[in-house]
């Protein structure tokens, strides 16, 4: 087991200012904490959480890193508490080891339906604080080392779940060694037989072609020498789960693989670089197509290096990849790396902020996860795929929030709160107002503008597309409208009271309520609005001994747009053959009464049209098809829209009101053939007024009756079949 001084040697050796005290205070205090606990394998639990600060260590990270991964395990696994981190080793340590403690506990969940959701909480907790999940990949890879020991049933599960999560995470945030390692030993154990398989071909391999290595080795030694170019030249060769899985991608056999030995040159300087690729491109032919120069022009996690593949001795591919001792770096600990220059810069002035560069680098990364162009080094992972139909977003303050590809700001105000997106006005998508409609793309970062007591529209739950949001949508909306049926369930009741000359008030309706079946005001009032309690009951439940007298309606004229009582509009309205009078009232749902009712007097309404019921407090109600432009005039009074429905059946008898515009030929027989069709049709013309248009045509527009929509489209098919008719359409307004 490290001891003390050991832990803070390592840590001095790349850190000079290094905080002993705390090194030694953590050393100590997770010692204590961890007392006899023993691991699988026998060992000291101590001794794990050591091993991972010392991983850690070789990524050269900062203090607070290291301590926390001393302590990474001391809340879950001990009886120590947040609160005394807090206090011993301050707050910053304190969020990153409580950090680690909620991703342990997502350790439990292994279904494999559930990782992505894991998954997404691991981002979360990056987006927190980048150092949580460094600290969580070198705890895992610790564990995979030490494997061995644990029942076989625990090993599998864990060793998937490093194969499906922490490996690819490890690959996203560009630790390559990382990744490299912890995909190998999951390999071993997932997959003994072709572990083994693959790891003695390779050792073959190695066998044969070690003349060949060798050679190469020195000669490219030789030349860089000869050329003063200080270099680090290795052979590498490619790790077995990387061979297996190439060879299954490909549907490849072990022979078919051409580039299992490489060689990596690390140089001072990028101008080395070149220089390198200059001797060895002279030295020996290179395959063509093979060559890419990612220091130019880096790849978007930041790798930076030289890649050219030449025909070595014997004939042997050989590939190279050259690059300086920071791309190497940067190379192997990825994100880690960025984490250390930050350090170096910032070290001066005594602070310790890895998180902005960090932060950058991680939402750059984010950006690769689900685009279309990943590259294709990250596709490789097809768990990754399990969020090509997502997009992450940030709000300004950094918090992540996964949405389903093709959200909206909507949407994203609706995931951060319920308030935000019922309140939303505006956004601003990476500082530039958008529309709360614009698709939300990987990586955007969204600023949601909010106005007070705002209902949201209701056409917004056509344009969200996530559940949240829409049933979110659909509850405002709907307590919107509750609000605006007893706005005018209000006006109803308060007018029935008026007539029966009784007093109002609420308290009065409220001790009348049960008799009302009803637990609200509110309620018993939206009720009238909606049309679905008579407001006469309302009054007789305030007042039981009241008996209505139904006073006749006083007989309105019926002029060309006139009002007219209810009992009037039947006898007017409902021609039934027979002369018999419909015994219904309007046939409409969501009226009450008591009201006078009436048609949009430019163009009427007939079943089949969506309608809508506009209240003129002291008049009535007038029914209106929805497209009507002459509703636009009431947009400013919500309380006055009434939701009205038709209430009839097919093959009813009744007619209804409806007007047409005609341009037609202004020929002797038009007006007859017009009146023709229409009366073919069993249609009643009301009203005809005629307009010249010019010499030759003229404008008619009519005022019909007809039985619903179907009716009228028929007349208005067969008016347009005739030749002297050149447009017919249906005025409304
Ligand atoms: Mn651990």
């Amino acid at each position: 087991m490290m001891r003390q001084y050991e832990l803070v040697d390592r840590v001095r050796r790349y850190n000079p200012q290094t905080d002993e005290a705390t090194l030694n205070r953590a050393y100590v205090y997770a010692m204590k904490a961890h007392g006899a606990q023993v691991r699988a394998s026998g060992d000291p639990y101590f001794s794990h959480p050591l091993e991972v600060a010392a991983i850690l260590t070789d990524m050269k990270l900062d203090d607070a890193t290291i301590v926390a991964a001393v302590l990474h395990d001391t809340i879950e696994d001990t009886d120590s508490t947040r609160e005394e981190i807090d206090r011993l080793f301050g707050a910053d340590i304190g969020r990153l080891v409580d950090g680690l403690t909620k991703l342990k506990k997502l350790d439990l969940v292994s279904k494999r339906a559930v990782q992505a959701e894991n998954f997404r909480k691991l981002l979360l907790a990056v987006a927190e604080d980048v150092r949580v999940l460094v600290v969580k990949l070198a705890d895992r890879l610790h564990n995979m080392r030490t494997l061995d020991y644990v029942p076989q049933d625990k090993r599998t599960r864990i060793a998937e779940e490093t194969l499906d999560i922490y490996a690819p995470l490890a690959g996203r945030m560009g630790m390559q060694s990382i990744r490299d390692e912890l995909e190998d030993l999951a390999f071993r154990h997932l997959m003994p037989e072709a572990y083994a398989m693959i790891a003695a071909r390779l050792a073959d391999l190695r066998d044969k072609n070690g003349r060949i290595i060798a050679t190469i080795e020195s000669e490219l030694a030789e030349e860089l020498a000869a050329r003063e170019i200080t270099a680090t030249v290795e052979g590498r060769q490619k790790q077995p789960y990387s061979v297996w899985h190439k060879m299954e991608r490909k549907s490849i056999a072990f022979e078919q693989l051409s580039d299992i030995f490489g060689f990596r040159v690390v140089v001072p300087t990028v101008e080395d670089c070149y220089r390198v690729v200059g001797v060895v491109h002279t030295k020996w032919a290179v395959v063509p197509g093979r060559f890419k120069d990612y220091i130019s022009t880096p790849k978007q996690n930041d790798y930076q290096s030289i890649h050219t593949t030449v025909v070595g001795p014997g004939r042997q591919r050989v590939e190279l990849q050259v690059r300086t001792e920071e791309m190497h770096e940067i190379a192997r600990f990825g994100i880690a790396a960025h984490a250390l220059y930050k350090d170096h810069r910032v070290a001066d002035r005594g602070t310790l902020t890895t998180e902005s560069r960090a932060y950058q680098w991680l939402r750059r990364t984010i950006n690769l996860l689900a685009e279309g162009d990943t590259p294709e080094e990250f596709l490789e992972h097809t768990k990754l795929e399990l969020f090509h139909d997502q997009v992450f977003c940030f709000t300004p303050k950094g918090r992540l929030i996964a949405l389903p590809r093709g959200a909206t700001p909507i949407d994203f105000a609706y995931a951060v709160h319920t308030d935000v997106g019922n309140s939303a006005v505006g956004a601003k998508i990476n500082g530039r107002h958008a529309p709360l409609v614009s698709q939300l793309q990987n990586g955007d970062e969204v600023e949601i503008a909010c106005a007070e007591a705002q209902v949201p529209p209701a056409v917004w739950e056509t344009v969200v597309i996530t559940g949240k949001a829409r049933s979110a949508i659909r509850r405002a909306t709907r307590d919107a409208r509750r609000a605006q049926y007893a706005g005018l369930g209000r006006q109803i009741v308060t007018r029935a009271f008026e007539r029966a000359s009784k007093p109002y008030s609420d308290e009065k309706l409220k001790s009348a309520l049960p008799r009302l079946a009803r637990t609200s005001i509110d309620d018993v009032l939206a009720a009238v609005g909606r049309g679905e309690m008579f407001s006469g009951d309302v009054v007789k439940a305030v007042y039981p001994e009241f008996m209505e007298e139904r006073k006749a309606s006083p007989p309105r004229p019926r002029g060309e747009a006139g009002w007219f009582g209810l009992k009037k509009a039947a006898s007017l309205v409902f021609k039934v053959p027979g002369g018999e009078e419909n015994p219904r009232s309007i046939p409409i749902r969501g009226l009450d009464g008591d009201l006078p009712v009436r048609f949009a007097p430019n163009g009427g309404a007939v079943p089949g049209d969506r309608i809508v019921g506009i209240l003129t407090p002291g008049e009535g109600i007038t029914i209106y098809p929805i497209q009507s432009p002459d509703l636009t005039q009431f947009d400013e009074e919500p309380d006055r829209w009434l939701d009205v429905r038709w209430d009839i059946e097919d093959g009813h008898r009744a007619l209804f009101p409806a007007r047409l515009a005609l341009t037609a030929i202004n020929e002797p027989g038009t007006l007859g053939m017009i009146a023709t069709v229409i009366g073919d049709h069993g249609a009643n013309i009301d009203n005809v007024v005629i307009r010249p248009l010019s010499a030759d045509f003229r404008e008619l527009v009519l005022d019909v009756e007809v039985y619903d929509l179907k009716h009228l489209t028929s007349i208005i098919s067969h008016l347009r079949a005739r030749p002297v008719v050149s447009k017919v359409e249906r005025v409304n307004g």
